[in-house]
């Protein structure tokens, strides 16, 4: 069931009787909306009035909600509210991304939100977690442990905030055209939350992305891939960053679990039903470690077995990491050879890096619970005294 209410601890009777923890509509997806007016003894074709209301007009306040009767309004008024998660702050870069912090205030408790437009399109990188525990070697939410995981409401509430803040078109074109679950987190490990999420960017009440505008990028987590496949249908990409088993286990742990070849096989049968469908293979080029020519020519060989295409990420450093990145000639090389093998690669462009915004560089605000932070501070020292 897609059901969230994790976001509103009380059921709506008791939040009545009470006057508090009214349910936060935007943690509700149409099942779960429907279902909620249903409870209260409402026809549940409101929930597309609402949902209306909040995707299309961008409105939190119910006394605006004029298609529905004045008692309604009022009753609503005290059972719910809609409520996005806060601003923290906004930064814009020189080439034009646009990063937030969004959460609570205080408590280590916020993640980060990033815009990139282009010229035919407009990028929105969503975050699923405060944090991540699965401790990617090489990347910066990984190095900031793992504090908890995101609600439907405030991962829905991040592509709401950046619509209202861009304004949802401009000539006749939307500004935000694709979704990527690229930002904080493993999407695939908060799945309940992220599912109605995603339910809400793809209903047309909704924010009406297309399936192929949608992208739910995994560390690999094999279950989770095969979960998604029958819960909704949206892109997948999936961080590679190694050909064989022994590098990808030193950059992502999680190989260890669900090593490569079973990765693929999930990879192949969620594709095996969508025609012309492919998954995204994200390979992040970090110097001396998986950016030898060898490893390139093992890589056309392992992916010639999956519909996909390539994704090559130079990689990007943030304070305290050890590895660096590719050099250009080599980023470039690593490119020739795949393409030639008949893979098709593009090489990410980095954007936002002046304000730390580009793959791998968002921390956000963790109060970290896994204590990894502190125990890489520890090393640090230790390898530097
Ligand atoms: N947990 C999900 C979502 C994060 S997506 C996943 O792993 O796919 C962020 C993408 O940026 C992933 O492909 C990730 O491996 C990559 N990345 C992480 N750190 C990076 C860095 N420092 N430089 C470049 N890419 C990085």
């Amino acid at each position: 069931m897609l059901i969230s209410l994790a976001n509103s601890p009380t059921q709506p009777g008791v939040a009545a009787d009470l006057g508090i923890n009214r349910v936060n509509l935007l943690g509700l997806d149409e099942r779960g909306l429907r279902d909620f007016f249903e409870s209260i003894g409402e026809k549940p074709f409101r929930a597309q009035q609402v949902m209306k209301w909040v995707y299309h007009h961008s409105e939190t306040r119910i006394a605006e909600m004029t298609n529905l009767g004045l008692a309604l309004r009022g009753k609503l008024d005290k059972l719910a509210e809609i409520k996005p998660p806060a601003v923290l702050d906004e930064q814009h870069s020189a080439d034009g991304t646009i990063k937030w912090l969004i959460g609570h205030e205080g408590g280590g408790n916020a993640v980060e939100t990033v815009y990139i437009p282009e010229p035919r399109r407009g990028t929105l990188c969503v975050s699923s977690q405060v944090g991540c525990a699965l401790n990617c070697t090489f990347c910066a939410t990984g190095a900031q442990g793992f504090a908890r995981n995101l609600t439907t409401a405030e991962i829905i509430g991040q592509v709401w905030l950046a619509a209202r803040a861009l304004g949802h078109e401009r000539n006749g074109q939307r500004r935000i055209t694709n979704i990527v679950m690229m930002g904080m987190g493993e999407p695939l490990l908060n799945f309940e939350a992220v599912v109605p999420a995603l339910s809400l960017m793809r209903h047309d009440l909704g924010f009406g992305f297309a399936a192929k505008r949608v992208t739910v990028s995994t560390a690999g987590l094999v279950p989770g891939i095969d979960q998604l496949k029958d819960a909704i249908d949206v892109a997948l990409a999936v961080s590679l960053h190694a050909p064989d088993d022994a590098t990808r286990t030193a950059l992502v742990p999680l190989n260890r679990k669900y090593p490569i070849a079973e990765l693929l096989k999930a990879c192949r049968e969620y594709v095996s039903e969508k025609h012309k469908r492919t998954v995204t293979f994200e390979y992040t080029l970090i110097d001396g470690i998986n950016d030898h020519p060898e490893q390139a020519h093992k890589l056309v060989k392992l992916l010639r077995t999956v519909p996909s295409k390539l994704n090559l990420i130079p990689f990007n450093p943030f304070p305290g990491t050890r590895y660096r990145c590719s050099s250009p000639e080599r980023i470039a090389e690593f490119q020739e050879i795949v393409m030639q093998g008949g893979l098709i690669a593009t090489v990410r462009k980095t954007r936002g890096e002046d304000i730390a915004a580009a793959c791998g560089q968002l921390a956000g605000k963790v109060k970290d619970r896994t204590r990894r932070s502190e125990r890489i501070k520890l090393q640090m020292a230790e390898t530097t005294s």
